[in-house]
């Protein structure tokens, strides 16, 4: 949407503009500010600037105009006193003209009252001279106040019935977040609902009138109306339930669609479906783009990190929109970039939610060793996690665990109120089943997932609590020096549980021909997302030069060191009864990637003893199999 508000100078061109550019959350610029110095010179002195002095500089707006219409939008104040200045300007369809009328006495007096203007009072006469008056777009009034004139502008039919460059289906807690991002980067974007009757009514068209600070956003609670205010090629982004409500909105949605239009599933969607889902519609001429969305209602309100895999095409037309309401790095880029195609973007927010699982899993494991181990108060434990973030270990899940473990509720602590039954739904159990399908090794972020499920059976877990008499034991060592360990083996188990991670979308990636950038996904996993932390900013350099964190040679001797932190933890915490299913598992896995001489020697032996599965030998590097009749050659004692 461009907007262009005319007039002679101190007509209030720059007040309704800028005023005008706030409601509609466009950005807003003032013509005079792309004056060469020479003009801006000619105009101090009082002299009038001669067409030869315009037309550079209406072409440079020209091209600004067509910037910011691709961009999105936004409102120019420029004086176009003449036709054919206008004319120049007009370098993209569908501009709204916003001529501002006055007398001459009244704009005096305005001109008067300015301080700090580079125009020359003298110089009105002249301008109203040359203003040719525009038989088209809108006279506006300039008596009235700016309020009264943006709300009339709110009004004008290309505004209030202006097609929407984006329409979002499924006005749940993220749909109504990401409207409203797009709504406040001014984006023109219409939501819809589905209608059923007696419970889901009018559920879109209420959320607008709920938001009206927002005038870009439309709502509709019928499906042929929310299509047809959609600007061509249609943008659609689906954020409702996975499964089979994907598949059903696509096809109530697919025969009013036209060749080129875009679909795009914002939910949690199992990367297989996604996968069908690009090329069946592209078999239908449609675009589907699957992404992936992180950062929870907040982060969907104010920048989320978004993953979109699928149609290359429809990437490239959708860009600068996620561009717009995406989270921004440390060097302001937002994340989000095109992952790959297929079903590829919901694969890494399956594999980030496993390891949002792990590490969460690890915190409570944390927070478990320093309530009943180190003996520590809430206040104390918070404290402590707050120095490690301070300390390098800064996540956003580190600090929201801080403050959680502030919350009161009444005399008792929150958290203590918080039955302790781990909730989930599909992303983490995908993962693990993915993992054994490509034969990608998984345990530290398998056991997240085990553990709650192991949580979920509270009753059974009384029950056999109270039969073997379980308790958590306390740590007789000295609380300064394990806290010192702790925080090792807890930065130890993140940088593995990063690791498996990152090492099953590398499998994945070469086996599908993905080409994922792990360093650009790390990058778009810095902000925005829930495993937003200092160690992912790292790992966007990590995965530049290494495909393996443990390779990585600035790590070495710390791994090393903290590897002792986190064997001596994990074994303390078994001895003292804490079940630590991350951690142990994450030690494990380490101590299993640094082996060589594992004891899968054994296994072979027993394979092939009991099934003839053959095993290879150390001493025959041909790679061989052999066979040998175990139980024929064992040694009877004479
Ligand atoms: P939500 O609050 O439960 O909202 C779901 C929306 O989908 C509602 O508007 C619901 O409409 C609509 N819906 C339900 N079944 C439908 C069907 N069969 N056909 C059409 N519409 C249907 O869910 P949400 O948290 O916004 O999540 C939406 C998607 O984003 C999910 O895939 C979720 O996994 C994913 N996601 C969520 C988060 C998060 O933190 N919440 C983060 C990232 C991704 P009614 O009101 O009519 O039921």
């Amino acid at each position: 949407m461009i907007i262009i508000v005319t007039g002679v100078s101190g007509s209030g061109k720059t007040t309704l503009g800028s005023l005008l550019a706030k409601n509609l959350h466009l950005p807003f610029y003032d013509a005079d500010d792309f004056h060469p110095t020479a003009n801006i010179e000619k105009m101090t002195h009082g002299i009038p600037l001669t067409d030869h002095d315009r037309w550079p500089w209406l072409d440079h707006l020209a091209g600004n105009i067509q910037k910011w219409e691709s961009s999105g939008g936004g409102i120019l104040a420029c004086s176009a006193l003449r036709e054919v200045y206008r004319e120049r300007l007009q370098t993209v369809p569908d501009i709204i003209w916003l001529h501002l009328k006055g007398m001459k006495e009244v704009i005096a007096e305005r001109m008067a009252a300015r301080k700090g203007h580079y125009m020359n009072p003298d110089l009105l006469d002249s301008q109203l001279n040359t203003w040719e008056e525009p038989g088209y777009g809108y006279q506006m009034d300039i008596t009235k106040t700016p309020e009264e004139m943006v709300k009339e502008v709110l009004s004008y039919p290309e505004i209030s019935q202006a097609a929407s460059h984006i329409g979002i289906i499924g006005m749940g807690v993220m749909g109504k977040s990401l409207a409203l991002n797009f709504a406040e980067k001014g984006v023109p974007v219409s939501v819809y609902n589905r209608f059923v009757e007696g419970k889901e009514e009018n559920i879109a068209s209420q959320f607008a009138e709920e938001n009206t600070e927002f005038p870009l956003l439309k709502g509709f609670d019928d499906l042929a109306g929310f299509l047809s205010s959609l600007q061509s090629p249609k943008k659609i982004l689906l954020m409702i339930p996975a499964g089979a409500a994907i598949d059903q909105q696509i096809a109530q949605l697919e025969s009013s669609l036209q060749a080129g239009d875009i679909l795009i599933d914002g939910g949690n969607s199992f990367y297989e479906d996604s996968n069908r889902r690009v090329k069946d519609l592209e078999e239908k001429g449609l675009h589907f783009v699957a992404m992936g969305v992180s950062g929870g209602e907040e982060g969907a309100r104010r920048g989320p990190s978004l993953m979109p895999g699928g149609s290359r095409e429809a990437f490239d037309i959708l860009a600068p929109y996620l561009q717009k309401i995406a989270a921004k790095d440390t060097h302001a880029n937002p994340c989000v970039d095109y992952i790959g195609p297929a079903g590829s973007g919901h694969f890494i927010k399956m594999v980030h939610n496993s390891i949002e699982y792990a590490e969460m899993q690890a915190l409570a494991e944390i927070y478990q060793l320093m309530k009943y181990g180190l003996k520590l108060t809430y206040p104390e434990i918070s404290k402590v996690l707050k120095n490690w973030a301070n300390e390098g270990l800064r996540s956003y899940l580190l600090e929201i665990t801080a403050d959680i473990l502030l919350v009161r509720d009444g005399r008792e602590y929150l958290l203590d109120m918080v039955l302790d039954k781990a909730g989930q739904k599909g992303t983490g159990s995908w993962s693990l089943t993915t993992a054994l399908n490509f034969q990608v090794p998984y345990s530290p972020l398998s056991e997240a997932v085990t553990a709650r499920m192991l949580s979920s059976n509270k009753s059974n877990r009384v029950e056999l609590a109270e039969y073997y008499g379980h308790r958590f034991g306390a740590f007789a060592e000295d609380k300064v020096i394990l806290i010192e360990k702790l925080k090792n083996a807890y930065a130890l188990t993140r940088f593995i549980n990063h690791e498996v991670g990152f090492d099953l979308m590398k499998t994945v990636s070469e086996k599908e021909g993905w080409n994922l950038n792990l360093s650009e996904i790390a990058r778009i996993w810095t902000n925005g997302c829930i495993i937003r932390s200092t160690m992912m900013e790292q790992l966007v350099g990590i995965f530049k030069d290494n495909t393996s964190i443990f390779t990585t040679k600035s790590l070495k001797s710390k791994i090393k060191e903290m590897k002792l932190d986190l064997t001596y933890i994990v074994g303390l915490g078994l001895q003292h009864s804490h079940a630590l299913p991350v951690m142990s598992a994450a030690a494990n896995y380490f101590l299993s990637r640094i082996t060589t001489d594992s004891p899968a020697n054994l296994i072979q032996a027993q394979r092939d003893y009991f099934g003839a599965h053959t095993y290879q030998r150390k001493d025959d590097p041909s790679g061989a199999f052999f066979h040998s009749d175990w139980k024929a050659s064992v040694p009877h004692p004479s």
